[in-house]
């Protein structure tokens, strides 16, 4: 009996909702992950990848696959697999998670008939003695030319070298000695792995605390369970990471290590390199398109050595090779979310699909775990192990709060310092030690407060603070989108001293040059540190002592480990829990945490000045006492009142338009079409903060999803309702992006 015919689905890079199929015509050798180029519409060719062979005709007239590359794959089983994941649960195109997971280069452009390489190795030359040579009898004869008979000795004294390893003064040398038949060049791929000329550290010793918590997570990786580490800054995650890498590299196994950002992966390599040398693979977005695809093509060779990947969130997307372990360092981080563009998605969530897909093993990592992950582990979905003593001794930080209302009105406060931080910055600074002073920026949204009680202003229906509109000067609440005039009197006492608050980092760099004419002060975040140099400058400032303050964004809060820093500050409290996010409050406790550890890291007593206006908030007082429980329980209830993650589900959109009038009636239709199927879940439209960019207008609604309801059902009725929309002719040029679990 004949055979059906064969057919194949291919994922284009576009943003089409689903998967073409085509005919496989015979004699062709396609397989799961390899690529085709076919034909759509007319005189149109794209370039994709396999995603599903069968044999089930569609009902339409199908087109034959035009090219097919039979030398191998690109995509894995299992990346497919994550791939089709992402998509459905971020709502994304197919087309677009390939997009975003294969390196540009590999990547074949638009519209070809043919499969043509934009990719190729890069290569060196590299030199050796021509073994047909009587090496004795020429050494000689060189000893004329000194240049020559210098590379000539260096090159028997090393065998073989790589081009790069030579003066520019010998290179005509080399060239000379080469055209004599003396040595030989060959072309190689240049090396890109970290070379380390001897990988000697033996594994770090465990304490018997580490050791405890160690074998707590090999009991719950045999039990198939995530693991939530929650450790205290300093208490040796990393030294216990190393351990459980090493034994998964031994037995042949890849590990994939995700970090936040690249900001802080330097230090972090360093340390890994001692252990692992050449293994270790980097991967992050300053990496070029050339080493990218390099790295790619490396890693889905199946006979290989394993690996380590070091990388941030798109290294998830890389071809691994019976994946082991994966760690994910700093869990509760932000930044593991793709917000602005597709996929939008979540590279710690991913990685704890990815760890299902190959059956392996996952370890969140964060001495300030987030709100959702700590919730999966007092429920049991992860298991928790906890470290809460510091390697290097307890070292106690003192705090001060610092009351900036109190301060202001008894004539202690120097423009946005209090006198309190003006002395410890003093005494720190004489003492030749080191301050770091944290502000954060994100203040182009500023809050009003009551200059004499410190209060601010909530949504009475979204617990966020409202944000304050200077245009129109009003408070907009970031969430549903409610107006209110901004009130004369404070609610709470009455006062009528009530003003818009926020301020940045430029000018309190500016404002410490004048109050310590003395110190040496430096300013690290984005303005300042736009490259690599400038980046390593500042920190290398630092290490060596030359700076005395560092002034910083989040950028000083990640990771770094200075010796002599022993005063860190925040300098506006309320700044960042009145942030219009029902994280705010975590989040705060989160930074806060990560500034004041920033003091005497090792044995040294610290110090660690918070200025607010709520010296009695809970946040800051769960700070101060380090007591996370607390700010764990506390938020939980306040989630749990007012419906918010881990309790229920968000969906984001954010509606865009050049056309104002088109917009307002793309909302007014978008509104009443998900109201009629989710009515007081969707919130909005709320006109954002900076509601124009670029020349588009733009607005956003909020769905709530309650944790009972089938995610997938509301998402397939969504998907239905936002096609209808940008079917209607009035509503082509709306563009509608949904964020899943926005951040
Ligand atoms: P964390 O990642 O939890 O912040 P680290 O692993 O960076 O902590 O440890 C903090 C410091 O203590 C590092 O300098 C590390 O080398 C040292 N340390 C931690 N545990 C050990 C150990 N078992 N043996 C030697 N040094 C350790
Ligand atoms: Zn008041
Ligand atoms: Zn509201």
């Amino acid at each position: 009996m004949e055979l059906p015919e064969l057919y194949a689905d291919i994922i284009l890079p576009l943003a089409i909702r689903s998967v073409y199929t085509y005919r496989v015509p015979n004699g062709y050798n396609i397989s799961l992950g390899s690529r085709v180029t076919v034909p759509l519409g007319k005189n149109k060719y794209y370039t994709g990848i396999v995603f599903r062979i069968h044999r089930n005709a569609p009902s339409y007239d199908t087109k034959s696959i035009i090219v097919s590359d039979e030398t191998h794959i690109y995509a894995t089983k299992e990346q497919l697999t994550l791939w089709n994941w992402i998509s459905g649960y971020y709502m994304c195109p197919l087309g677009l998670v390939y997009r975003a997971a294969l390196p540009s280069s590999l990547k074949l452009s638009g519209n070809e008939q043919e499969l043509t390489e934009k990719f190729a190795y890069k290569t060196t030359l590299r030199y050796s003695i021509n073994p047909k040579i009587d090496i004795d009898e020429k050494s000689k004869e060189l000893k004329k030319y000194k240049r020559q008979s210098e590379v000539f000795d260096l090159l028997v004294a090393n065998g073989a070298l790589e081009r790069n390893k030579f003066e520019r003064t010998q290179l005509p040398a080399l060239a000379v000695l080469e055209k004599k038949g003396y040595i030989i060049a060959e072309e190689k791929k240049l090396d890109r792995t970290i070379s380390k000329d001897s990988i000697s550290k033996k594994m770090p010793l465990l304490t018997e605390m580490q050791s405890g918590s160690f074998e707590k997570i090999k009991k719950s990786f045999s039990e198939n369970k995530p693991v939530l580490l929650h450790g205290v800054t300093g208490s040796g995650k990393t030294e216990i990471y190393i351990n459980l890498i090493d034994r998964y590299l031994v037995q042949g196994r890849d590990v994939l290590y995700l970090l936040p950002e690249i900001a802080i992966t330097s230090q972090l390599i360093t340390r890994l390199a001692d252990y692992f040398g050449e293994r270790i693979i980097i991967y992050h977005s300053k990496i070029n398109n050339t080493i990218r695809a390099e790295i790619y093509l490396r890693m889905l060779e199946r006979n290989r050595e394993s690996v380590i990947v070091v990388g941030v969130r798109s290294s998830v997307f890389l071809p691994f090779n019976n994946l082991g372990l994966i760690v994910v360092d700093e869990e509760h981080d932000a930044n593991y979310k793709q917000n602005d563009t597709a996929p939008r998605y979540n590279a710690r969530d991913s990685a704890v699909i990815l760890a299902q897909i190959f059956k392996t093993n996952i370890i969140l990592g964060s001495a300030t775990p987030s709100i959702e992950s700590y919730y999966n582990a007092v429920n049991n979905k992860y298991s928790l192990v906890e470290l809460t003593e510091k390697y290097h001794g307890s070292n106690n930080i003192q705090y001060i709060i610092s009351d900036v209302l109190r301060a202001s009105k008894r004539g202690e406060k120097i423009s946005h310092f209090t006198s309190e931080l003006i002395r410890e910055i003093q005494s720190t600074i004489s003492e030749k030690n080191q301050a770091i002073l944290f502000q954060n920026r994100r203040g182009y949204s500023p809050y009003i407060e009551c200059q004499e009680c410190g209060c601010t202003f909530f949504c009475s229906d979204c617990n966020v603070s409202m944000t304050y509109h200077k245009s129109h000067k009003s408070l907009v609440c970031h969430y549903c989108g409610k107006k209110e005039s901004i009130p004369h009197r404070c609610t709470k006492c009455g006062s009528n001293n009530i003003k818009p608050m926020g301020f940045g980092t430029e000018k309190i760099e500016q404002e410490l040059k004048s109050l310590f004419p003395e110190a040496a002060i430096d300013r690290f975040d984005l303005d300042t540190a736009t490259n690599n140099k400038q980046f390593r400058k500042i920190i290398s400032d630092m290490e060596s002592g030359k700076t005395d303050i560092l002034v910083g964004t989040q950028m000083v809060t990640k990771g770094f480990d200075f010796d002599k820093v022993t005063l860190s500050a925040i300098l506006n409290a309320d700044n960042m829990l009145n942030i219009p996010d029902f994280r705010a409050q975590e989040r705060g406790f989160q930074t806060m945490m990560q500034v004041t550890g920033r003091a005497g890291r090792r044995n040294t007593e610290g110090t660690a000045v918070i200025q607010t206006s709520q010296p009695e908030h809970p946040v800051i007082v769960q700070v101060r006492n380090n007591d996370y429980q607390g700010m764990f329980r506390s938020q939980l209830m306040e989630r749990h009142r007012f419906l918010y993650p881990p309790f229920c589900r968000l969906i984001s959109f954010t509606l865009k338009n050049r056309n104002k009038t088109i917009l307002d009636h793309g909302a007014e239709v978008f509104a009443k079409e998900l109201r009629h199927v989710f009515g007081r879940r969707l919130l909005g439209p709320d006109i954002p903060a900076i509601d124009k960019i670029r020349n588009e207008y733009i607005c956003e609604f909020l769905l709530k999803i309650e944790k009972e309801k089938s995610f997938s059902e509301a998402k397939k009725i969504i998907t239905g309702l936002v096609d209808k929309i940008n079917r209607t002719d009035t509503f082509k040029t709306l563009t509608v992006s949904i964020n899943v679990d926005p951040q």
